[in-house]
């Protein structure tokens, strides 16, 4: 049998393959696209179970419609198919002596801010240099983000404050946007995070379940002419006189392709696909240098009712310890982190909860509620010093203080680990990010999106891009299909 030959073939259907896979389409290119689980969506998949719709891992849109997944969706018409929910109880802090609600509307940001720095145990004195420091945070000029990328959000931060109430604070968030410690993560990467969400004010879920976003994508690819096949797993990327000429499934069938999007991480990419062979020297020991970011336990809840009335809630909890934000001090903030890559539950268990159904009440059975929470945990090659039972025991603790009587409503309980999300995504570690944005490795320094082998390209969360998670994986297709544009009608592909 001749092998079927196409322009374009893309591996993975997360956010980033799927969009790439629109985006190819679109432009008129013969695109395949091959996911090797049953279902589609990478980290944006979800399975069924007694009714409930389970989201597989991601939740939240940090820009709904106006970011990069937005600008995808515009360009392959799938806007309309899309609805972005954001429900004006988005989220609530609570926790070691924190309540905070966090509405949508603009006009409670000052207030909401002085509840939180107040609670937090920054004083009238130090409050000048707190506001200074939220609005460069918000509102920093880009050239001036610019010379942030190389520094990390805690010499940011130091430049205000050096109060350790809002530096665990600061922490917290951090895992979240990056899952990653903020002494280790871009200045400027957050900076131009938190801008651009200050801006689109428009954090949100999309009704349906994330699936929807890569699955309005992909009907996007096949009406234009795209092929999807699923339990199809790429063994190999295949390399002839040094260029790509396509893949080999692990069933054995092979495609050609002028060109092969790989949307694993990097070294998946490099190290098991292709080949660390074809690499030059010095391209295969950055590949080996990444660092990607955490990975998460998750823990799923079915309630027999509705009992969280928020969108989501940041829990912080100290089921091991007396941890306060307001008495911390700077050491026990990092040692925090430094328990959680060690697989030590940390004084302070931070929990993120989303609760999808207070979204789109149509995940569950009437009148049931769906609860997912996470809290972050080191990659599958490193061992955890306590074991995943004694993880959902503390997280579970956290949720109970912070909600009480919830457990009277649960009808079932699952608890997602981070070998599940690695088997998933077929990202070795089953980092949340596959290169984690670090100085070093954000904007200009980002690995890039071309690989040193002709005909091979690189997308999704870890090449290219910029943006918290789904939003950094759209953005790294939109710069792809770019520069597959470009390589095509400069014939540098086949
Ligand atoms: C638990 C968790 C929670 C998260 N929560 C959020 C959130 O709330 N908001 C947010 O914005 N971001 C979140 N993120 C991050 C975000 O989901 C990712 O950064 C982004 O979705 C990655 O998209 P991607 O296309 O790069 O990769 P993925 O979504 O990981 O997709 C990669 C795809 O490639 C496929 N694949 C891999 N190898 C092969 C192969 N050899 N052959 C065929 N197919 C292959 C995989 O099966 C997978 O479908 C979360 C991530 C995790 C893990």
């Amino acid at each position: 049998m001749p092998e079927p030959i196409f322009d374009v073939i893309v591996v993975g259907t997360g956010i980033g393959g799927s969009s790439l896979a629109a985006l190819s389409a679109r432009a008129g290119l013969k695109t395949l696209v091959l996911e090797k689980n049953p279902r589609i969506g990478g980290a944006c998949s979800y399975y069924e179970k007694d009714g409930f719709h389970v989201d597989f891992g991601t939740h939240l849109c940090t820009r709904g419609g106006k970011g990069a997944v937005g600008e995808v969706l515009r360009r392959v018409g799938g806007t309309s198919r899309v609805e972005f929910v954001q429900p004006r109880k988005l989220c609530r802090i609570t926790g070691l002596g924190l309540d905070v609600p966090l509405y949508t509307s603009f006009r409670t940001l000052f207030k909401t801010m002085f509840r939180l720095n107040h609670q937090l145990g920054v004083t009238l004195r130090e409050f000048p240099d707190v506001l200074r420091l939220t609005h460069d945070f918000f509102w920093m000029p880009d050239s001036e983000i610019e010379k942030w990328n190389d520094r990390t959000v805690e010499e940011f931060i130091f430049k205000y404050s050096r109060n350790p109430g809002l530096l665990s604070h600061i922490n917290v968030m951090m895992a979240l946007y990056f899952v990653y410690p903020y002494w280790k993560s871009s200045a400027g990467e957050a900076i131009w995070c938190t801008k651009r969400m200050m801006e689109s004010r428009a954090v949100s879920y999309p009704k349906g379940g994330t699936v929807i976003v890569p699955r309005v994508m992909l009907d996007a690819a096949k009406d234009s002419g795209a092929t999807l096949l699923t339990r199809a797993r790429v063994r190999k990327i295949r390399v002839e006189k040094g260029a790509v000429r396509g893949v080999e499934l692990a069933d054995g069938r092979k495609f050609r392709g002028g060109a092969v999007v790989s949307t694993s991480s990097l070294k998946d990419t490099v190290f098991n696909l292709a080949g660390a062979r074809y690499f030059p020297a010095d391209f295969r020991e950055r590949v080996k240098g990444l660092q990607e970011s955490h990975n998460a336990i998750q823990i799923k809840l079915a309630l027999n009712r509705r009992v969280i009335q928020e969108g989501s809630l940041i829990i912080l909890g100290s089921p091991h310890g007396d941890f306060r934000p307001k008495t911390a001090t700077i050491p026990r903030v990092h040692k925090v982190y430094e328990d959680l890559l060690s697989g030590r539950i940390p004084e302070l268990v931070p929990l993120y909860l989303v609760v999808p159904t207070n979204f789109d009440p149509r995940l569950a059975p009437p009148g049931k509620q769906f609860v997912t929470m996470c809290t972050g945990v080191p990659v599958t090659t490193a061992k955890l010093e306590d074991p995943p039972e004694a993880w959902e025991k503390a997280m579970m603790k956290t949720l109970r203080e912070a909600v009480p009587g919830i457990e009277r409503h649960i009808l079932w309980k699952e608890v997602v680990g981070a070998q599940a999300i690695e088997s998933w995504t077929g990202k070795p570690g089953g980092p949340a990010i596959s290169t984690a944005q670090v100085p070093g490795q954000v904007a200009g320094e980002r690995p890039g999106i071309r690989s040193p082998i002709p005909g091979l390209y690189f997308a999704g969360d870890g090449a290219g891009g910029r943006g918290i998670g789904t939003e950094l994986a759209a953005q790294s297709a939109l710069e792809c299909a770019e520069i597959l544009d470009s390589d095509f009608r400069h014939g540098l592909i086949p």
